[in-house]
């Protein structure tokens, strides 16, 4: 396989990182947070979850943090949703591209957004169809792709199953979701691999949790298996209020350095990202679980 020498990184910092912060991050913080990530050369950045807020309380002010947002030209601003009032709220607050989610494994479904994962594909393809009349980009993500906190492993079959048929609804992606950090690399590349065999000409995204420590290397083999889109949070924080023990995401700064060390072009500075990193340390008053934010890059740049 053609290693790939342009990946993009979605920094989904504001969304899948905050989401699991106990203390409410206040509305002008996520802004600063958004438009630091963009500084630096971010350009497709989960903004918000349109979720329930009785059910995630930190995403409660995802209209607010849409409407202070000083909007770039070139700038993918993605809301999270989970069924069609959320669709209906991100397209009304203004996001010009979307996010749903369809989890591999019923119980988690049900957990996560309170219907069958059956129900979850459906309400997909309504979301889809209304986004593309819309004129809103809609992808979708194949979550807890690498394992089930309640069912265990998960038949990469059952994946490709639902890839398929979310394929009907024309996304602009599909993405595979660790959500809980299971995976393993070898994983990945079967798991890529079906899926590139069912859905050849389908561009293909990775969303990684460190959760045991894996998600860089599942990355790694994520890129050498062609994927050219991965999802990372500054500063390596996150977590699912819907699944136990479920840990931050891959650091948008080590995976930065991973890559610009390999030669591979992503169009963000690191340094900047860096900074953001010490930046949202000091917002969360606490050590953030990234590696770049304590070590820094290599080799050192003259301040
Ligand atoms: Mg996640």
């Amino acid at each position: 396989m053609v290693r790939t020498r342009t990946v993009e990184i979605v920094e989904v910092g504001p969304r899948d990182g905050l989401q699991n912060e106990p203390s409410v991050f206040p509305t002008a913080a996520k802004v600063e947070f958004i438009q630091r990530a963009i500084d630096a050369g971010l350009r497709r950045l989960e903004v918000a979850s349109f979720v329930n807020p009785k059910r995630v309380p930190q995403m409660a002010d995802a209209e607010a943090v849409l409407a202070a947002l000083d909007r770039r030209p070139g700038v993918h601003y993605v809301g999270l949703v989970l069924n069609r009032r959320g669709f209906d709220r991100a397209a009304a607050a203004g996001c010009n591209e979307i996010g749903m989610a369809i989890v591999a494994s019923d119980t988690f479904n049900q957990r996560n957004q309170g219907v069958s994962s059956e129900q979850s594909v459906a309400d997909w393809l309504d979301i889809a169809k209304a986004a593309h009349s819309a004129g809103i980009r809609p992808q979708v993500t194949i979550s807890a792709a690498f394992g089930c906190p309640f069912e265990g492993e998960v038949d990469p079959a059952r994946v490709v199953e639902l890839a398929l048929r979310a394929a009907e609804g024309k996304p602009h992606e599909i993405a595979i979701a660790d959500t809980i950090g299971v995976g393993v690399p070898s994983q990945v590349t079967d798991l890529l691999g079906r899926l590139r065999a069912a859905l050849p000409d389908m561009p293909l995204r990775c969303h990684f949790h460190n959760t045991r420590n894996t998600g860089l290397a599942n990355a790694y083999a994520a890129v050498e298996a062609g994927v050219t889109t991965l999802d990372a949070s500054i500063g390596g924080i996150g977590g699912c209020p819907f699944a136990p023990a479920a840990t931050g995401n891959i650091p948008t700064e080590d995976l930065l350095y991973m890559l610009q060390r390999m030669g591979v072009e992503t169009h963000v500075d690191l340094d900047k990202t860096v900074a953001t990193g010490r930046w949202l340390q000091d917002q969360l008053g606490r050590n953030v679980p990234g590696m770049l934010v304590k070590a820094g890059g290599f080799p050192a740049r003259a301040a």
